[in-house]
């Protein structure tokens, strides 16, 4: 079995420097080499996952394919790396802890006293290591959240700081800081990151690579400066410096020659190991950066504020924009204070109208006036989620007259519950399960939109939500022209409408913007552009 090297990273001074996607990058460089690569993260906070945060705390909650509920990084790691993540590429602290306390009430520790050291720090390890443990991987690199120094990240510096001594040149630490210019004196300055460092150090871990931040150049003098305080060499003192998309960061690194370094520090023969082959990335960037004309798209939603709430439709609209040779001009449209009113004002502009996932109340009534309007004026729209049930939603009202019709999430003794749970849920619901999560069989109807996107009868798309299409519609909503097209058979549930009659109006239960990838774009999404810039 191959021996599975660890790459740590960390961060410091400030947080939001982008580790999610020097890490993505470096696993990106590695891949591109030949290995087999997987990236990992480490969430500092209490929650067992993220799902019960709201996005406004942290930014979308990501799905993987095995239903797990996860930290918006994995998002970048799989449009990176083209490839899944799972439940065990994103660890927090509350699932480390849960996991301690229930084997602690099994009595699995034999009567000691269970302690952050060695208990959580094995629990820790041992989560890192698993996905070392089948030999699948060459390179583990697990990103740990936080900065260096808060206090919840303790303990997961101290399991790097172990795993260092067990795996000796196994194990690798790039640490990335933040290098702010002064403008006043014209200057970029590396105390923070000397401060950073040594933080680091004190908690007995020594940094092998280091990667400033910053927003200038960083001569090689302030390099070799950087090196003799922080005990690096001088070639592992690389810069990330600000770029226009992040998709640029991979051929940046690579410049800095990151993945040469780390290769070389983990005792690999660089002669013997191929030239990254970033052909069809660099093809994908010098699209998106080459294109000029502009499509104008409209995302609905109730979480606007934070743009990272719908980081995955954003970066799946990036994509899709890039390979059909358009800059993505994007307009972040608050659900709850469109009206009636305004609703021309603000979306006569667009050429594509997305309408986002969501949960509850706030904000429906602006979905469904953005939904008349896209359905009426024959402009693209792509209904996502909470975005399907208000797409059905609307529809039954206003076109099938049934005007008390709703969702029972919103209105739970509405007679005309369009979107209810169905049978199918009901099981998950009484297995303790709290939500239809994770990769689900959708059968595509042959002669239809969808079927002519995705080109193929069988596909699998992840979910998230409670509530579904309420079958007992089905025949009336088809026989006013909203197809049902995509099915999941197994629980006979409707997962895809689409309205026969309009240009692009399509409904989607599932959530394609979770794997939509740079070389790998989403049909739906690039075919949604398509008709979005087709006059
Ligand atoms: N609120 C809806 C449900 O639970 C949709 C959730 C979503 O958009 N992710 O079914």
């Amino acid at each position: 079995m191959k021996e599975t090297k660890y790459i740590f990273v960390t961060g410091g001074v400030t947080s939001s420097l982008g580790k999610g996607i020097i890490a993505a990058s470096l696993g990106k460089l590695l891949q591109a080499r030949g290995f087999k690569v997987t990236n990992q993260k480490l969430d500092p906070y209490i929650n067992v996952d993220p799902g019960t945060l709201n996005p406004y705390e942290h930014g979308e909650c990501y799905v993987t394919v095995d239903g797990h509920e996860a930290d918006l990084d994995l998002g970048h790691y799989e449009r990176f790396l083209n490839a899944p993540t799972h439940r065990a590429n994103n660890i927090t602290t509350g699932r480390i802890y849960q996991n301690v306390i229930n084997k602690e009430r099994r009595g699995d520790y034999l009567g000691k006293t269970v302690q952050i050291i060695p208990h959580i720090t094995d629990e820790i390890k041992r989560n890192i290591k698993l996905l070392g443990s089948k030999g699948e991987f060459d390179f583990v690199i697990t990103e740990i959240g936080g900065t260096v120094g808060d206090i919840e990240s303790l303990p997961y510096i101290e399991s790097v700081r172990q795993l260092r001594w067990e795996l000796g040149r196994n194990c690798l630490i790039v640490h990335l800081t933040y290098v702010p210019y002064l403008a006043a004196a014209k200057e970029l300055k590396t105390k923070p990151t000397q401060h950073s460092v040594k933080a680091l150090q004190e908690q007995g871990v020594q940094a092998d690579i280091l990667i400033l931040r910053t927003e200038h150049e960083i001569s090689m003098e302030m390099r070799k400066k950087v090196a003799l305080f922080c005990n690096v060499e001088p070639s592992a003192v690389m810069q990330s410096i600000d770029v226009p998309t992040i998709y640029r960061v991979p051929m940046n690194m690579q410049h800095e020659k990151l993945d040469e370094v780390v290769l070389t520090k983990m005792g690999f023969d660089l002669a013997k190991t191929p030239e990254a082959d970033m052909d069809k990335w660099i093809k994908f960037v010098e699209k998106l950066e080459g294109a000029k004309e502009e499509v104008r798209i409209g995302i609905v939603g109730k979480y606007v504020q934070l743009p990272d709430a719908y980081k995955s439709i954003i970066e799946s609209l990036i994509h899709a924009s890039a390979y059909n040779n358009k800059k993505l001009k994007l307009d972040l449209i608050l659900s709850d204070k469109l009206t009636e009113e305004n609703v021309e004002k603000k979306l006569c502009k667009l050429a594509g109208i997305i309408v986002a996932p969501g949960f509850g109340q706030r904000g429906m009534e602006g979905k469904f006036t953005a939904l008349k309007f896209a359905r009426e004026k024959n402009i693209p729209c792509l209904g996502i989620c909470m975005g399907m049930q208000t797409m059905s939603i609307e529809f039954a009202r206003n076109v099938l007259g049934l005007t008390d019709a709703n969702s029972t999430e919103i209105d739970p003794n509405t007679s005309n519950n369009v979107v209810d749970i169905m049978d199918e849920q009901k099981n998950i619901l009484d297995l303790g399960g709290s939500m239809r999560l994770g990769a689900y069989k959708c059968k595509l109807k042959k002669g239809s939109k969808v079927y002519d996107i995705y080109k193929k009868e069988n596909i699998s798309e992840r979910h998230r939500h409670r509530y579904e299409f309420n079958n007992e519609f089905k025949q009336r909503f088809e026989d006013a022209g909203m197809m049902c097209t995509g099915l999941n058979e197994e629980s006979n549930l409707v997962e895809i409408i689409e309205l026969k009659s309009h240009k692009w109006y399509i409904g989607v239960q599932f959530h394609p913007e979770y794997s939509s990838t740079v070389v790998n774009p989403h049909p739906l999404f690039i075919n949604f552009i398509k008709a979005a810039i087709e006059k």
